[in-house]
Order: structure tokens, then C-alpha cells, then sequence
């Protein structure tokens, strides 16, 4: 049942496959942008194609930037010895918002999930686990508060606990299963205040 030309049938695929656009959205997306001005749609694909071209991950903390360090890793006037460990760049992006955290960040690209089969070495822990080598004198788990983030709290509680720096997680007054990047910046912050020991 081809209602529609190939092509935008195509782009309307392309564009269903995305997270959280069902195909109703796709169709008025895809029409859309068939009605945009040339330009626009030219500046539309190439911040895409530019913005996958530059961006990498952060050698120090594995956030994604443009640069080698990060803008927090590449500061000198940051705590580097206060590390918080979020799940991703979002994240770090809600902490960042509160402009109160003065520490630096590690980004772990995910949590350990048995259920869908992702293990410790599928997210960035052994990067993490390299970093605190270093001067390091806390870490502050500040993943989420669904079965995953707790899951992966704990494997981390218990396996920095032995090298004797402070490993600690972030109050649970975020709501269960809630994604950080949604919770507003005093709930935010009155978990970082509250953590505890892990
Ligand atoms: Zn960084």
C-alpha cells in the first residue's frame, strides 16, 4: 500500500526508527520538513552529519564533547578529586544546571542490566576504576534510582569499598525509576546533600 512517494516513504522510516517517534510523528515530521525551505533543510542534515563527525567522548571522563577534555575535566578551578558517576551525558547536564557541584564527572554510557544481558564490561568501569588510581578521595554514585542504577551502585560500592577511598550514593529522594535529567534542581541537589555511605 504505497500512499506515498519512495523517497518519503524512506524518510518517514528513517525517522520512526528514532527513540520516542512513533509513526504518526514520523508522517507530520516527514511532511514537515518536505514543506521546509531548502536551506533550512540543508542546515538541518548538517548539523546531524557535523555534530556525529565532532563530537567524541572526553579521554578523562568519557561525557561527549568537542574536545579532547571536556569543558568540567579541562577546568582547574573543578575538585578533581570528587568524582560523581552518572549513567550518561544527560545527566551530567542536570548536575551541570544546578551550577552548585564543583567536582568533575564520570559518564558510565549505561548501568548494568542481567536482563538485557549488559555486564560490568559493557559500561566505561574499567576506565573509571583506572581514574581513581589517581588523587581521588570520593566517588559519588549518583546513578539512577531504577533496578539498573541500583544494580550498578552496589557492583560499584563493592568494588572500590576495598581501595579505602569514599564511595557514596546520592539520597533516594528521586523518584523510583525516575531519570535524572527530568528532576528539578533542588530535588537534585538535596540528593547530593543527603548521600551516603555505600
Ligand atoms: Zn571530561
Amino acid at each position: 500500500m504505497d500512499l506515498y512517494s519512495g523517497h518519503i516513504n524512506r524518510l518517514i522510516d528513517e525517522l520512526a526508527a528514532l527513540p520516542g517517534i512513533g509513526a504518526k510523528s514520523a508522517q507530520r515530521l516527514a511532511f514537515h520538513m518536505i514543506n521546509m525551505p531548502k536551506e533550512k533543510v540543508e542546515r538541518l542534515a548538517k548539523s546531524i552529519v557535523e555534530a556525529k563527525e565532532n563530537v567524541r567522548y572526553c579521554k578523562e571522563c568519557y561525557t561527549l564533547t568537542d574536545q579532547e577534555l571536556c569543558p568540567v575535566c579541562s577546568n582547574h578551578k573543578r575538585d578533581h578529586g570528587t568524582i560523581m558517576v552518572v549513567e550518561n551525558t544527560r545527566d551530567l547536564a542536570a548536575y551541570e544546571k544546578t551550577g552548585k557541584y564543583m567536582g568533575v564527572y564520570h559518564v558510565l554510557h549505561g548501568a548494568i542490566s542481567p536482563m538485557l544481558g549488559i555486564g560490568p564490561n559493557d559500561i566505561r568501569l574499567k576506565e573509571l576504576m583506572s581514574r581513581l588510581e589517581g588523587d581521588v578521595e570520593e566517588v559519588i554514585v549518583a546513578t539512577n534510582s531504577s533496578l539498573e542504577g541500583e544494580t550498578t551502585a552496589m557492583y560499584i560500592g563493592k568494588l572500590i569499598k576495598p581501595s579505602g577511598i569514599r564511595v557514596t550514593r546520592i539520597a533516594s529522594g528521586v523518584p523510583v525509576g525516575g531519570d535524572l535529567e527530568y528532576i528539578d534542581e533542588v530535588t537534585l541537589l538535596r540528593a547530593l546533600e543527603g548521600r551516603t555511605e555505600l
